[in-house]
C-alpha cells in the first residue's frame, strides 16, 4: 500500500484521481481548502472501493499551512511516506490583462504555481531517500497555448510545465518521476460557467471530457508501469491542441 496525496481532492478532477488511485489499493490523503462536505464524500467513495484514507485540510497557496500540515502528517505517521503526489488544486480568476487586478494575478499564481514549490519541497526528500516517487502535476491547455482572458492562469500553468521538466531531471536518478497532465475542457465546477454546446464546435472530439478521462492517465503515470516516463506533458483534450 502506498500513501497518495491529492491536492484539491474534494471535487472534480481531484476526486476522480482519488478514486482511480483507490482502485489500486492505495491510502488516499484528500486535501481540500474549504469544502469539507465534498471532501468527506470523496473519502466515503474511497472507502466504498475497499481502500482507505483521510482528509488533510490546508491552503496550497500558503507556505506556512502547507508546511504545518505536511510536517504534522509525517510526525503522526512515523515510518510512512507519501510516495505519490498529485498536484491538482487550482483556481481560475479570468480577466483581460487590461482590467486584471493585482489580487487576481497573485491568487492564481500563488495557488496554481507557488504551491508546486511548497508541497513538493515538503515531500521530495522522503521520495529520494526511499528511491521511489511519482509526482503528477495537473496543468492545462491554457499553459501550452495561452488563452485570452487567462494570462494569470496561462502563466501559472506554463510555469508549472517548466518546473515539471526541470525537477524531472533533478530527481530522475533516484527513480522519482515527475510528469504533467494537460487537460482541455473538462466537465467540473471550474467549467460550469462555460457553454459546452458552443465550445464543443472547436474540439475535434466534439465534447468536453470527463474527470475520469483525466484520472485514467494520472493513474497510469502513478503506476510502476510508468517507470521510464518522466518530464512528459500528456494532453487530455479531445484533440483540441496537440
Ligand atoms: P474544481 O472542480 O473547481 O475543484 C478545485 C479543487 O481545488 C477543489 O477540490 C478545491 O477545494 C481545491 N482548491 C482550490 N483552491 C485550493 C487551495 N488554495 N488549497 C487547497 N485546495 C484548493 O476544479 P477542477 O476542474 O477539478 O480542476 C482541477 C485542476 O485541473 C486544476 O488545477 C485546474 O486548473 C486543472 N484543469 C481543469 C480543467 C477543466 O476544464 N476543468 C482544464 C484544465 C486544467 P474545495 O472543494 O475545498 O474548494
Amino acid at each position: 500500500m502506498k500513501h497518495v496525496l491529492v491536492t484539491g481532492g474534494s471535487r472534480g478532477i481531484g476526486r476522480a484521481c482519488c478514486l482511480r488511485l483507490a482502485d489500486e489499493g492505495h491510502y488516499i490523503i484528500i486535501n481540500y481548502l474549504s469544502n469539507k462536505d465534498e471532501a468527506e464524500k470523496t473519502l466515503e467513495m474511497v472507502r466504498e472501493k475497499g481502500s482507505d484514507g483521510e482528509l488533510l485540510k490546508f491552503d496550497v497557496s500558503s507556505q506556512q499551512e502547507v508546511e504545518n500540515a505536511l510536517n504534522g502528517w509525517m510526525e503522526t505517521h512515523e515510518g510512512a511516506y507519501i510516495s505519490i503526489l498529485v498536484n491538482n488544486a487550482g483556481i481560475r480568476k479570468d480577466a483581460l490583462v487590461m482590467w486584471m487586478k493585482d489580487d487576481e494575478w497573485q491568487d492564481v499564481i500563488n495557488t496554481n504555481l507557488n504551491s508546486f514549490l511548497y508541497v513538493i519541497r515538503a515531500l521530495i526528500k522522503d521520495m529520494l531517500i526511499n528511491k521511489f516517487g511519482r509526482i503528477i502535476n495537473v496543468v492545462s491547455l491554457s499553459g501550452q497555448k495561452g488563452l485570452p482572458g487567462q494570462a494569470n492562469y496561462s502563466a501559472a500553468k506554463a510555469g508549472m510545465i517548466g518546473a515539471t521538466k526541470a525537477l524531472a531531471q533533478e530527481v530522475a536518478k533516484k527513480e522519482v518521476t515527475v510528469n504533467a497532465v494537460a487537460p482541455g475542457f473538462i466537465r467540473t465546477d471550474m467549467t460550469r460557467d462555460m457553454d459546452e454546446s458552443q465550445l464543443k464546435a472547436m474540439i475535434p472530439m466534439g465534447r468536453f471530457g470527463s474527470p475520469e478521462e483525466v484520472a485514467g492517465i494520472v493513474g497510469f503515470l502513478a503506476s510502476e508501469e510508468a517507470s521510464y516516463i518522466t518530464g512528459a506533458v500528456i494532453n487530455v483534450n479531445g484533440g483540441l491542441y496537440t
